[in-house]
């Protein structure tokens, strides 16, 4: 079958397609902004305008089912995407999988590393959650206020480097030499990134930024280890799996795999090409939940679906 999937929840216009259970396609187009966060409706008039070029470079063969991103999201985004979905399904009279896209980072997670029954952790600019397969696909932890990938991008535009700041924050921390002790804000299962970015950047005037980056992510990432690791204890986890954008910092994949190893288990990352948010994640989601199928008239989508609630 040959599956094209439509990427839209935010920064990224993705398109790919799986053919006979393969990727045979990815292709996408992030928006940068010079300076500031991602504005909604400047995000979406980006991929407004580059929707036709990523199309005609990702969408190799006519496709014989379309899913999109219906969300969680941006709206103005969103909406871009499952207008271009609709268009498509009737030019091509193919039939509509609503995809969440939680669910798709999980799901090319599994596929691309082959891991069984993991915890899932799942880090990316919009979530940060702790996941397992509990009859459906439950939440044990996550954050309360702004999600890890957030926190980095913040602290670096505190610094004045451009979006997205992760990659940028992670080079800084490889220099950083003096650890700052921060506030460790963990609530249970749940943890809290929004105080330590406001502590981080009130230091920008003692400190140098390499050292504030080090201690920065140290203390970010010691957070996630610690409830990642008491979920995997009491849902007796042998196996974990690091997905989404965040997920390609060394230091987070290293925190990560020094607690599995200490408890006899096994770490994976998905691969860096399908970290972050891309079209292939969505059609290989859409091939997987194609029962789940509609006619592009109803096409819909929900800024807050949440993976844990079951909206198709
Ligand atoms: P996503 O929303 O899944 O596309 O992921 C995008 C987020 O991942 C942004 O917040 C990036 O700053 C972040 N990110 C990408 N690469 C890295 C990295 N190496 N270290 C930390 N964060 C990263
Ligand atoms: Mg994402």
């Amino acid at each position: 079958m040959k599956v094209l999937g439509i990427e839209s929840t935010a920064h990224s216009f993705g398109v790919g397609m799986v053919i006979d259970n393969k990727i045979a396609s990815n292709v996408v187009r992030m928006f940068e902004p010079d300076s500031g966060g991602i504005h909604p409706s400047e995000s979406a008039d980006f991929l407004a305008r580059n929707a036709a070029s990523v199309i005609k470079a990702g969408m190799i063969e006519p496709p014989e089912l379309i899913a999109y991103s219906a969300g969680p999201g941006i709206g103005h985004c969103l909406k871009v995407g499952m207008i271009i979905a609709k268009y498509l399904a009737v030019k091509y009279k193919t039939k509509l999988v609503p995809v969440n896209h939680a669910e798709a980072h999980i799901e090319i997670g599994l596929k691309s590393t082959g891991v069984t029954d993991p915890l899932v952790v799942y880090v990316s600019g919009g979530n940060t959650q702790i996941i397992a397969d509990n009859q459906g696909w439950r939440v044990f932890g996550e954050t309360q206020d702004i999600s890890l990938g957030n926190a980095v991008d913040k602290l670096a535009r505190k610094f004045g480097l451009s979006h997205p700041g992760g990659p940028k924050i992670e080079k800084l921390a490889k220099t950083g030499k003096k650890f700052i002790e921060m506030p460790y804000i963990v609530k249970g299962m749940d943890l809290s990134y929004s105080g330590l970015v406001t502590h981080a950047a009130n230091l920008i005037e003692q400190e140098s930024q390499a050292d504030i980056a080090y201690s920065f992510q140290e203390h970010c990432f010691a957070m996630l280890t610690e409830i990642s690791e008491r979920a995997m204890a009491h849902l007796d986890k042998k196996n974990l799996l690091l997905v989404g954008g965040v997920a390609q910092n060394k230091r987070l994949q290293e925190m990560m795999d020094i607690m599995c190893k200490e408890r006899g288990a096994k770490s994976f990352v998905v691969p860096a090409e399908l970290a972050g948010d891309n079209g292939a994640m969505i059609a290989w989601s859409g091939l997987v939940h194609k029962d789940k199928a509609i006619s592009p008239e109803k096409a819909w989508f929900e800024q807050k679906w949440r993976l844990d609630q079951s909206l198709i």
